[in-house]
């Protein structure tokens, strides 16, 4: 078994495990660090701390101070909750996963991880920063029972701890005051548990053992004490893993070195990153990785990428990477600055069957275009902003699709129409399913693919076809810079405020059809072609589920004949709702919804005659008119129809003769240079005469 020789955890390491002595910061701090803090000052400022404590050689630092996912959408979403299943198989329910207490503020954790990949063990030390926030004597991490936690250290103390229920519970002697900066080392080692596709997972690839990590949503306890929750997200870490010699390891930030310890058999590693961080997407990965490194212009950054990959697969990766630096200039320009812009972005392959969006460290199965360009949508997406609860998933996994798509679209433009179209397909094949999650209970249902990933994909297509451009991306730049949530946790109304502020728009109809709602609507459009421009639309819709009555949207329509054809836009808000629009032309056939904008099913039309009652009929509207007023003639026996306008006194001010089609026409009458009065619209067609009082 994997001991490392390391017996004594409570005394310390004795030589080949003695990390701490290995640190590159490696100090002793003689004296109580306690900072009064404001529980709301903002985390820049506790970063400032940290590094001022990692910098100053001259303080005296004991050991515990300073110191999904996703191919193919299904496959994607299959896997992904092949991953999670663990999660609600044993005792634990999604509900009570994480126990740790909330009476304190993660602040930074220092990972310091010995590991052997072709041994399923790992030893550790943990050093965790923390504000407490309400004044107390003891804090609880989740720590899975299976580990061994040897001893918890505050400064040279030994603290009392218990270990029982996944629950790390430390007593301290005396009551910390809330506000106050604290620290306290966990030194535990052991087999974590193995859950099948695990948070922790131990294989081989051309049989070189390899070890990895992948800990979303919950798993991160499985292998080291943190908070587990969606709640706390650390303002940074250092991971230091030792490893035998012949291998390399691979963790979040940037590579700060590679030292050969233990006499040359191991290797120190360590990976630094000053960014805050979710406990899930906290990785390491140790294998015999070909290590090269790309570089990718943003704005005036040079960004080094930096890819980790199996040997028998370099010339792949090497191939297939500039496609990522392609995504990550496209993601950069569009969604705002990539996150982590002062480190790097990187790849590290792993054997399980997708990706996971490790922040800076996307472990990916192989090089794939789509893949990739879906886990790299998620450090903007899922990794700088998270979603807050099960319930917004979407927040993060609708998003990656949603980013995955519009760079295939960018790069495919052939596809477009092809690849949307099997989406909805896909989001269509049942009537009913929200894409908010409404059973946090179901792992199943929340990483399904039809609504969390394609569903949530396609609120954000109609949000921009809604929206527009311009306003659609300025908002989700928006979201992106917004204090309240940048570098930390997101629900769906802040999405929607963001996104109205950027647009002037009220999406709470929108957001309560399709965030909450479920089904689609189908559209039965009847229209009648008026004269030789017009067409009159009725806007005709029945949903797929009872939970949304009518689906306000704007609709796209392409009318066309064999020559000719043209596409309008209908804000169609209620149903039966009817539309005059000039096409231009006369046309056999219209198109809804050409370009796939929406999530709509079993669309029919219809081009239908006048269905009025009767002869020679007139409408003229508005009255009173405005800039301009409309004429429609509607079944009329004559095949012209002469129109005349003329003021109080009698004078003729306008003239004009229509030909009719069909006998009707649709005529838009200029008035905006008439004076404020009363007019008189005569029209004469054949036998047939109309007079009506217009006023100005
Ligand atoms: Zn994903």
């Amino acid at each position: 078994m994997f001991s490392l020789g390391i017996t004594e955890l409570n005394t310390g390491y004795t030589q080949n495990g003695r990390f701490c002595s290995l640190l590159p910061f490696h100090k002793t701090l003689g004296t109580l660090i306690e900072i009064q803090v404001n529980s709301t000052s903002n985390k820049l400022s506790y970063m400032r701390i940290l590094f001022i404590f990692l910098i100053l050689g001259s303080l005296q630092v004991n050991a515990q101070l300073p110191a999904a996912s996703c191919k193919n959408i299904n496959e994607i979403a299959v896997m992904e909750q092949a991953a999670h299943q663990r999660i609600i198989t044993g005792p634990n329910t999604i509900t009570n996963i994480t126990s740790a207490s909330n009476n304190y503020d993660v602040k930074y954790y220092r990972c310091e991880w010995e590991v052997d990949p072709a041994v399923r063990f790992i030893t550790g030390k943990v050093t965790l920063y923390f504000v407490v926030t309400t004044a107390s004597n003891n804090i609880q991490l989740d720590l899975m029972n299976a580990l061994t936690v040897d001893s918890v250290k505050q400064r040279n103390l030994l603290l009392t701890k218990q270990h029982s229920n996944n629950t790390l519970s430390v007593d301290f002697p005396a009551m910390i005051n809330a506000g106050v900066l604290d620290s306290i080392a966990v030194f535990y080692k052991g087999v974590p548990p193995n859950n099948g596709f695990g948070s922790f997972e131990t294989t081989t690839h051309a049989g070189t053992p390899v070890m990895w990590s992948l800990s979303e949503p919950y798993g991160s306890r499985d292998w080291w004490p943190c908070k587990n929750g969606l709640d706390d997200k650390a303002d940074s870490i250092d991971i230091l893993v030792t490893a035998p010699a012949q291998y390399k390891s691979a963790a979040n930030g940037l590579l700060q070195s590679e030292t050969l310890v233990a006499g040359g058999a191991k290797k120190l590693t360590y990976w630094k990153h000053r960014y805050p961080i979710a406990s899930y997407l906290v990785c390491f990965a140790v294998t015999n990785f070909a290590v090269f490194n790309n570089s990718v212009l943003l704005g005036s950054t040079s960004l080094p990428m930096q890819t980790y990959c199996y040997p028998e697969n370099l010339a792949s990766f090497q191939n297939g990477t500039q496609n990522t630096l392609n995504a990550m200039q496209l993601f950069h320009s569009n969604f705002g600055d990539y996150p982590f812009i002062n480190e790097k972005y990187g790849h590290v392959q792993f054997s399980w069957g997708g990706g996971m969006e490790h922040q800076t460290a996307t472990f990916v199965v192989s090089i794939d275009e789509s893949l990739c360009a879906h886990e790299l949508g998620h450090q903007w997406f899922g990794d700088k902003v998270t979603c807050a609860s099960w319930e917004d998933i979407w927040l993060n996994e609708g998003f990656a699709t949603f980013l995955a798509a519009f760079y295939m679209e960018n790069k495919y433009p052939n596809n477009i129409l092809n690849a949307r179209r099997s989406v909805i397909n896909n989001i269509t094949s049942s009537p009913g399913g929200s894409v908010w999650v409404d059973d946090t209970s179901n792992v199943g249902r929340i990483f399904d693919g039809r609504l969390s990933y394609n569903k949530g994909s396609y609120l954000l297509y109609m949000l921009r076809w809604k929206l527009g451009d311009a306003a659609f991306f300025n908002g989700l730049r928006q979201y992106q810079k917004d204090t309240k949530i940048a570098y930390g946790f997101a629900k769906t109304d802040d999405l929607k405020r963001n996104l109205e502020q950027a647009s002037g728009q009220n999406l709470t109809e929108f957001f309560k059809d399709w965030f909450k709602g479920q089904g689609y609507p189908s559209y039965n459009v009847q229209w009648t072609q008026v004269g030789k421009e017009y067409v009159n639309i009725k806007m005709n819709q029945t949903t797929s589920h009872a939970s949304v009555d009518f689906f306000e949207l704007p609709v796209a329509l392409k009318f066309k004949n064999a020559t000719q054809e043209k596409t309008i836009v209908v804000d169609n808000k209620t149903n039966g709702e009817t539309f005059f629009k000039n096409i231009g032309f006369i046309a056999d056939t219209v198109l809804i919804d050409p370009e796939y904008w929406l999530v709509t099913k079993n669309n029919v039309s219809a081009k239908v005659p006048d269905a009025a009652a009767g002869q020679n009929i007139v409408q003229v509207f508005p009255n009173p008119v405005a800039d301009h007023f409309y004429i429609y003639l509607r079944k009329m026996v004559a095949n012209t129809a002469t129109i005349n306008l003329y003021n109080a006194a009698g004078q003729r001010l306008y003239t004009r003769t229509a030909s009719l089609v069909n006998g009707s026409e649709y005529l838009e009458i200029p008035a905006q240079y008439l004076p404020k009065g009363v007019y008189f619209l005569k029209i004469n067609a054949g036998d047939f005469k109309f007079v009506k009082k217009l006023l100005k």
